[in-house]
């Protein structure tokens, strides 16, 4: 029996794991680390997954209409040969800017720092990622305020912060874990939900707040702090600007006036800012909920500024630094190569600059400074088209065309607001092209599916987004199922048949680690045999990596491109649509067994969840005419999909909340069958992504909060 560590991306923990292997067959996975024995139960379905009957393990080229697919299978050199014969024409007609490429680092693991590279090389900025609703966009914030991205120690922590989070042992077991061992040491928990969840039931304090009134919330918790003084005087004189102007901007939000927009308490409000700022050691650990609001970006920047101004930041809130010794994710991608004039024409650029080439290129001094190169990308919210605006150029042609997508790794329909118009433009293409392991609603849209390896099957460097300074290895287990084939092979097999050869020099992924590896003195062969490889931070703590050089309580960055610095709360309910619309949407409740729109056809998890559910009180639901398990329609001013009710005594009143990513597998393929019920079922057809909808500042739509919806049979 031999034993091989692997990072499992059935969801996006990245869990590290330990695979017991017998006569090339996987006998046991463990969690790697026995003293946090952190594993959910997706990871052990991994022989449904890898040998599904659906799985796409040749190459296929749709022979029949968009939307309606005739699959034939082809072999992968006639594949490349075509799509690279076509993005050729495509460029040649409309320009490099007319291809885009939608991708998820996570999910491909071992393409980091390669997709990018590619997109800059055939001169597209057009590059967008679902990081843009999670992790990559709160990075952003975090950068325009500390210049890099924290990570909460919740073993140096005695009060936790969650908003809205849901931890357990089959989500985010890990994180589960270190809050429960934090808890047996004494540590207070706050959980900021308007739901009663687990982690509200088990908290010392529950703040109930009205759905997308988080930044409300914060800046009163700042009135308090400031107001008593409990901030951490020295950290704010010497390692902070603006504190002043910080301080009269939070003058405006007393804690009466926040108890009025949240709904909560004014003593809990003050209460749970003190606890909070007199802690030993305080977190807010990262979570989604406020990732996508109307007040998304200052929520963000206010847990940035509390973790700060209350000494929080190098003690139990680490700020990362990228590392030292081999190519930075960054250094990978070649922004460099992408010609000024072309960065310029990124769509969404002037409308939301911030995570597009002209908002990274504000730290370009400050990163120089602090780390001694540039780095433009962090966690892959960086340098990036603005998705809404990318779309509505696919369907529209303006402000130029775009006429060929490439999907890897990631279901783009499924994955952002305004599904419908995602559909349209996905319509409006001359080439789409998917790299997958099914066929999804948007492989179903395609010309082509490149059958990819899964994380059992391929060797991957972690992580597969700008982080910290460190790498992970992951090692291959399995051999890949049929003609399945690295990331790495699609690009470079690309590459080879479109003049760019000499950029995707080697052989193949393994080829390609050996070099990156190379100024460690190291092969892969001899890495892979490390788990973890620490690197030396390229920060040495003199300076925060902003322009300033200080934690920026007063954005430089989002001064310059013509935000408001301070954060700021705006009501983000329309009152004027509440006779039609009696409810308020909530969207977002990740289903344990299930991975955004991911695992949906492995039996073993979907029956523990076979129907997407919307929870209802039981006195909305008798208001609305609605019985438990019946069929409904939820309905805002975007759309409507159909979902099964379920009870919840637990939900806020006069509110619904609903999960993200459905369709199901089992139902046959096509627009003439709602695309497996993608059109029926998911989210985003009853979702907005115009300019009223999103977050001004980072321009993300809002899926958590002043959403008016109706419920009806
Ligand atoms: S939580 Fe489960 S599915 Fe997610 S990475 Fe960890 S083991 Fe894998």
């Amino acid at each position: 029996m031999i034993k091989k560590h692997v990072t499992c991306v059935f969801c996006d923990h990245c869990c590290r794991l330990s695979v017991e292997v017998e006569k090339g067959r996987i006998i046991a996975i463990h969690p790697f680390d026995p003293a946090i024995p952190a594993i959910c139960s997706k990871p052990l379905m991994w022989e449904s997954y890898v040998n599904h009957p659906d799985r796409v393990v040749r190459p296929l080229k749709n022979v029949g209409q968009r939307g309606e697919p005739e699959w034939m299978e082809v072999p992968w050199e006639t594949a490349l040969d075509e799509i690279a014969e076509k993005l050729n024409a495509i460029i040649a007609k409309y320009g490099s800017t007319s291809v885009a490429v939608s991708a998820m680092p996570v999910n491909l693991q071992s393409g980091a720092g390669l997709v990018r590279r590619f997109a800059n090389l055939i001169g597209t900025p057009n590059y967008i990622t679902p990081m843009e609703l999670c992790v990559g966009n709160t990075a952003q914030v975090h950068r325009a305020t500390y210049g890099w991205y924290t990570s909460a120690a919740y073993e140096k922590s005695d009060c936790i912060v969650l908003f809205g989070q849901t931890r357990s042992p089959e989500n985010w077991p890990q994180e589960y874990l270190r809050i429960m061992a934090a808890r047996r040491r004494g540590a207070k928990l706050i959980v900021v939900d308007p739901r009663v969840s687990n982690m509200a039931e088990m908290a010392d304090y529950h703040l109930r707040i009205r759905y997308g009134t988080d930044a409300a919330l914060l800046l009163g918790w700042l009135n308090v702090i400031i107001g008593d003084g409990l901030f951490d005087r020295d950290f704010v004189e010497n390692k902070t600007v603006g504190f002043y102007r910080l301080a009269e901007r939070v003058r405006e939000y007393p804690p009466e006036r926040v108890a009025e927009i949240t709904g909560c308490d004014p003593e809990l409000i003050c209460e749970t800012a003190r606890v909070y700022a007199k802690a030993e050691g305080a977190v807010i650990p990262w979570g989604v909920t406020t990732d996508m609001q109307k007040n998304s970006t200052s929520a963000i920047r206010c847990q940035c500024i509390l973790r700060a101004i209350c000494g929080f930041i190098g003690e139990s809130e680490i700020i990362l630094s990228p590392g030292a010794g081999v190519p930075s994710v960054s250094e990978l991608e070649m922004h460099d190569t992408l010609p000024p004039e072309i960065k310029v024409k990124q769509l969404g650029t002037d409308t939301y600059p911030l995570f597009s080439y002209k908002g990274a290129n504000l730290y370009e001094d400050a990163s120089m400074e602090t780390y001694g190169r540039p780095f433009f990308n962090i966690a892959d919210g960086s340098c990036m088209a603005h998705p809404p605006t990318l779309f509505a150029a696919m369907r529209t042609g303006k402000p130029y065309p775009v006429k060929a997508m490439l999907v890897l790794g990631n279901n783009t329909l499924l994955s952002f607001a305004n599904q419908k118009g995602i559909l349209d433009a996905f319509m409006n293409q001359e080439l789409v092209v998917a790299y997958e392991h099914f066929i999804t609603p948007t492989a179903q849209l395609a010309d082509y599916v490149l059958p990819g390896d899964m994380w059992l099957e391929r060797p991957a460097i972690g992580p597969s987004i700008e982080m910290g300074a460190m790498l992970t290895t992951s090692q291959q287990v399995l051999t890949p199922k049929g003609d399945c084939k690295n990331i790495y092979d699609l690009l470079k097999g690309l590459a080879d048949r479109m003049g760019l050869a000499e950029y995707f020099p080697w052989e193949n992924v393994e080829a390609f680690y050996d070099w990156r590896l190379s100024p460690l003195g190291m092969s892969w062969q001899q890495a892979s045999q490390i788990p973890v490889i620490p690197l030396k931070p390229l920060a040495d703590g003199t300076r925060f990596g902003t322009p300033s050089g200080k934690v920026e309580l007063y954005s430089s960055v989002l001064e310059k491109l013509g935000y408001d610095p301070l954060p700021y709360f705006k009501e983000p309910d329309d009152e004027s649509l509440a006779a039609e619309y009696p409810l308020t949407l909530f969207v977002g409740l990740r289903e344990a067994p299930f991975y955004n729109t991911c695992l949906r056809q492995i039996p073993e998890l979907r029956e523990r969840m076979p129907e997407p559910l919307m929870l209802i009180h039981p006195e909305d639901a008798e208001n609305n005419g609605i019985e438990e398990g019946d069929w409904v329609w939820v309905e805002t001013t975007s759309g409507k999909l159909r979902i099964k009710a379920q009870f919840d005594h637990m939900q806020p009143q006069d509110t619904i909340r609903i999960p993200h990513g459905w369709w199901k597998p089992e139902k046959p393929q096509g627009l003439m069958n709602h695309l497996s019920d993608a059109m029926l079922l998911n989210d985003g057809l009853i979702l907005s992504d115009d300019a009223e909808n999103i977050d001004p500042e980072q321009g993300i739509p809002n899926l958590r909060g002043g959403i008016r919806a109706k419920v009806y049979r």
